[in-house]
C-alpha cells in the first residue's frame, strides 16, 4: 500500500538517485567485538578535547554565530562579510546549487574523478550535470571545460582533489575562473587545503568576484563529527546564500566547539597534527611501493594515499576480514583497480602495512583477478 503511494508521489528526479555510498554498512556486516580500524573516510585519527557550556541550550542559536565567523575569517585572512558557516562543506555545495541553479533547467560542471557530493546534490535538486574529465595526469582539461561557457551555472573544482590528492595549477585555475567570469561561479573545494596550505585561493577572492571557496573542519581540524564547514566568497554571494540557508543551521554546541578549534591554540594543534600526518604519509608511501604489485596514483597533497593493484578486490576483502577498512575508488572514471588509504595514527598505519605486506606474501592464486 504505502509503496504504491510512494511510487506515485516520489519526485521524478529522485527515482534513479543512488544515495552517497558509505562504507560503514559494509563494515557493520563484519566481525563485531573486534577493534576496527577506519582508514576509509579521510577522517583524522586525533580526537581533541573541548568543553561545552550548556547555559544557553534553551535558546535558538544565532544563524551565523559571530565568534565562529570572526575566527574563521581571521584564520583564512578574509573579512566576516566574505564568510558563511554551514553544516559541513556538504551544505555549502547544496546551498550553492539551490541558490544559483533553477531545477529542471540549469546545469553544473564537474571534473571527475572527484568528490561525489556535487553530482548527488545536483540530482537531488533536479539540476543537470555536465562532465569534463580530468586529463590522464589529473590536471584540468581546459579545452573541454571551456566548451561549457554559458552552458553551466556552477563549475566545481576540487583542489587538493579527492581522491587523487592532486592540486590544480594556479595558471589553469585562473584561466578557468576568468573564462567563466560573466557566465558561472567557479567553486574551488578546499576541504584538504591545510595539507597544501600555500596553494589556497582565499587571498585571490578579491580579484575574482565569481570565485567561491569551500572549507571544512572535518579533515585537518579532526572534527568530522561536528558537521561544520565554511563558504568563502564575495559578500553579495554570501548574502544570496543566506536567503536559502535554514534559520538556525549551526547548533549551539557546534558553534562553541568550532570557536575553540579556531583559537590560536586550536590552530596550532591542527598544524602539528597535519605535520604528523605528513610524516606518516611519506613513510607509508615508501613502504607501499616496496611491497610489490602496488603503484601509487596521483599525488599526496591531502591526508590520503591512492594506489593501484590488480588484486584490489581480494586485498579489500582481506583487510575487511582483518577489521581494517580502506576505500575502493575503482568505480571512478580512470581509477580502475584503485584503492584509497586515509592516514591514521602510528599503530593503525603500522597494522595496515603489516596486513598489506602479509597479503602479498600469500600464495599467488589470490592475487590475480580476471581482467574486467
Ligand atoms: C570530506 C569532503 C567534503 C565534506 O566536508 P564536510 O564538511 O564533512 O561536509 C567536501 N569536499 C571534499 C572534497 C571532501 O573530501
Amino acid at each position: 500500500m504505502i509503496n504504491a503511494l510512494l511510487d506515485k508521489l516520489l519526485a521524478e528526479n529522485l527515482k534513479q538517485l543512488k544515495p552517497y555510498e558509505s562504507a560503514r554498512r559494509l563494515f557493520a556486516a563484519g566481525e563485531s567485538g573486534q577493534q576496527q580500524i577506519w582508514l576509509n573516510a579521510n577522517e583524522s585519527p586525533f580526537s581533541n578535547e573541548y568543553s561545552v557550556d550548556d547555559s544557553r541550550f534553551n535558546r535558538y542559536p544565532d544563524c551565523q554565530p559571530e565568534t565562529v565567523i570572526k575566527s574563521y575569517a581571521c584564520y583564512s585572512g578574509l573579512a566576516a562579510a566574505n564568510t558563511l558557516v554551514t553544516r559541513g562543506a556538504d551544505e555549502g555545495i547544496e546551498l550553492l546549487i539551490r541558490a544559483f541553479c533553477t531545477p529542471g533547467n540549469d546545469k553544473i560542471l564537474i571534473c571527475p574523478p572527484t568528490y561525489g557530493m556535487y553530482a548527488i546534490s545536483a540530482e537531488t535538486y533536479n539540476v543537470g550535470i555536465e562532465i569534463a574529465p580530468l586529463n590522464k595526469d589529473f590536471s584540468l582539461d581546459l579545452p573541454a571545460i571551456f566548451e561549457y561557457r554559458n552552458k553551466v551555472n556552477l563549475v566545481f573544482i576540487c583542489s587538493p582533489n579527492n581522491p587523487t590528492g592532486t592540486s590544480i595549477s594556479e595558471s589553469d585555475l585562473s584561466a578557468v575562473i576568468a573564462h567563466f567570469a560573466d557566465s558561472a561561479l567557479v567553486v574551488v573545494d578546499e576541504a584538504y587545503i591545510e595539507f597544501d596550505w600555500q596553494s589556497s585561493w582565499a587571498a585571490k577572492l578579491k580579484d575574482y568576484p565569481n570565485l567561491v571557496i569551500l572549507r571544512t573542519l572535518s579533515k585537518a581540524f579532526a572534527l568530522a563529527g561536528l558537521r561544520c564547514g565554511f563558504t568563502l566568497a564575495d559578500s553579495e554571494i554570501i548574502q544570496t546564500l543566506l536567503k536559502v540557508i535554514a534559520p538556525y543551521p549551526i547548533p549551539e554546541p557546534v558553534a562553541q566547539i568550532a570557536s575553540q578549534a579556531l583559537t590560536k591554540d586550536g590552530v596550532a594543534t591542527m598544524q602539528q597534527q597535519v605535520e604528523f600526518l605528513r610524516e606518516q604519509k611519506l613513510a607509508m608511501k615508501e613502504q607501499l611501493v616496496a611491497i610489490g604489485d602496488i603503484t601509487l596514483v596521483g599525488d599526496d597533497k591531502a591526508n590520503f594515499i591512492l594506489f593501484r593493484t590488480k588484486a584490489k578486490t581480494a586485498l579489500m576483502q582481506y583487510l575487511v576480514e582483518n577489521n581494517v577498512l580502506i576505500r575502493d575508488q575503482s568505480k571512478q572514471l580512470n581509477l580502475e583497480n584503485c584503492l584509497r588509504i586515509t592516514l591514521g595514527d602510528r599503530a593503525e598505519n603500522a597494522k595496515l602495512i603489516d596486513l598489506i605486506s602479509h597479503f602479498f606474501e600469500q600464495p599467488i592464486q589470490n592475487k590475480q583477478e580476471s581482467a574486467v
